[in-house]
């Protein structure tokens, strides 16, 4: 076997095997290998958090599942990506809530860590999640909204066992327009935030800190039965409209960047910055993210940008976007509505986690790091940021009595 590797090259796997189980039989085998085991998805995440050093089993070549079981819901398979989900859901009509900034990564992998796109009034992909069945050494197990320990099961971590199933919240399918403007002041935006990150169904704010008077872009995505753009705001953000496409990263090129200009189309080709046919984003990265209560978002954008001298040689590219609160244990909007400080880093990785704990210390002590990204938040303060956190930990001892799903990971945060 040759070395495995996570999307970005910096997490190189320690497992002793890499399975790809094709059947049910294949899976039942997998997981009756002795020794430990961790669920592997479309391997995104920058963390080690997917690493173990026995069997990583990968549910990316079973096959693909997606079958309405209500008018508002669907059975999928873990190991399918959001960007084949998408497509077959609005081929029959219907659609979810959000996305992500890429199509690319599996429905379990980032409903394991609380992936999120951006929106006001939508939560983060896991709160899509009505039903997950979980499997392991001992058989499996269906947690549904209600059972009392759901919650806990959903932002999950790898923890339990293998998402071989789960059931989403599905809506009718609806088109998206993009549009993009550029050069909004610090200051007024910073002023209107709650206005600002209303203008649309979905909205992103973009910066290289290379300038602390105005950020880089402001992406609105929205809803074409959306209320229209409220310009006499961008006027007061001193924003111009885009006249060409755009990537996040301001001037790099924007072919593999979804439809832009106000053209609408379906869902699921405009609420991802990135195409699902081409390679997401700037390729050679690593990313961080933090997630503040909506209440701490300007104190900590502000704090980003007293840091932010230090951040610019480091960064590609700063994003700014919303989730809405929920009620997942583990997840970084569990409670309250948040706010994300998403950082794509040059991959420099000694260089990035020698600047993390500035960032860290800068932000409000509620900050919430997303498990897939990489963070040197020391783990007895993470676990403070999080009030369900001994619920969790008692629920792993009794889904997993065995450890068998334990990593190193895992270990750190004294799971
Ligand atoms: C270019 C790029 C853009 C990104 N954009 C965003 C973004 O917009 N928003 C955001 O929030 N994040 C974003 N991320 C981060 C990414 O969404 C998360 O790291 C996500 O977890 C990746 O999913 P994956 O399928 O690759 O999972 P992996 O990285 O393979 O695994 C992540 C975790 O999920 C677990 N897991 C995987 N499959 C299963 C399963 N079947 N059952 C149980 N557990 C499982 C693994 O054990 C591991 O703990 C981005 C990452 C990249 C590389």
């Amino acid at each position: 076997m040759g070395i495995e590797t996570n999307w970005a090259g910096n997490v190189s796997y320690r497992a002793a095997a890499v399975v790809r189980p094709r059947t049910r039989d294949e899976l039942d085998r997998a997981l009756a290998t002795p020794g430990p085991l961790r669920p592997l998805g479309s391997r995104h995440s920058f963390s080690t958090i997917a690493d173990t050093t026995g069997t990583l089993i990968d549910l990316g070549a079973m096959p693909a599942v997606v079958e309405q079981t209500a008018p508002d819901a669907v059975r999928v398979s873990g190991g399918i990506r959001y960007g084949e989900l998408g497509a077959e859901l609005h081929r029959r009509g219907l659609a979810l809530s959000n996305l992500a900034s890429l199509p690319h990564i599996s429905v379990a992998g980032a409903v394991s860590t609380g992936t999120h796109g951006s929106g006001d009034a939508i939560g983060s992909l896991a709160t899509a999640v009505r039903a997950v069945t979980l499997a392991g050494p001992d058989g499996e197990r269906t947690l549904r909204r209600g059972d009392p320990d759901f919650a806990g099961a959903v932002v999950s971590l790898g923890a339990l066992g293998l998402m071989v199933e789960l059931e989403l919240d599905v809506e009718p399918t609806y088109d998206v327009a993009q549009t993009v403007h550029e050069g909004p002041a610090w200051d007024a935006l910073l002023a209107e935030f709650d206005r600002v990150t209303a203008l649309g169904t979905s909205v992103s704010v973009f910066s290289r800190w290379t300038d602390r008077d105005r950020a880089d872009q402001l992406w609105i995505k929205n809803r074409a039965d959306g209320a229209a753009l409220d310009e006499a705001l961008l006027a007061r953000l001193g924003t111009t409209p885009a006249t060409v496409a755009r990537h996040p990263i301001l001037g790099a090129p924007a072919e593999a960047c979804t439809r832009q200009l106000g053209e609408a189309g379906p869902w699921h080709e405009r609420l991802p910055h990135f195409r699902f046919a081409f390679t997401p984003s700037a390729g050679e990265e690593l990313q961080s993210e933090y997630l503040v209560p909506r209440r701490d978002a300007v104190r900590a954008i502000e704090a980003v940008r007293r840091l932010s001298d230090r951040i610019a040689p480091l960064l590609l590219v700063n994003e700014i976007r919303t989730v809405a609160a929920d009620d997942l244990w583990l997840s970084s909007s569990y409670g309250e509505p948040a706010v994300g400080l998403h950082f794509t880093w040059r991959r420099d990785q000694p260089a990035v986690e020698a600047l993390l704990p500035a960032i860290e210390a800068a932000l409000p002590d509620t900050a919430r790091p997303h498990w897939g990204k990489v963070s040197t938040l020391d783990p007895a303060e993470l676990r403070r940021r999080y009030p369900r956190w001994d619920d969790f930990a008692a629920l792993v001892g009794r889904m997993d009595p065995a450890g068998r799903f334990r990593n190193a990971y895992l270990e750190r945060l004294g799971l």
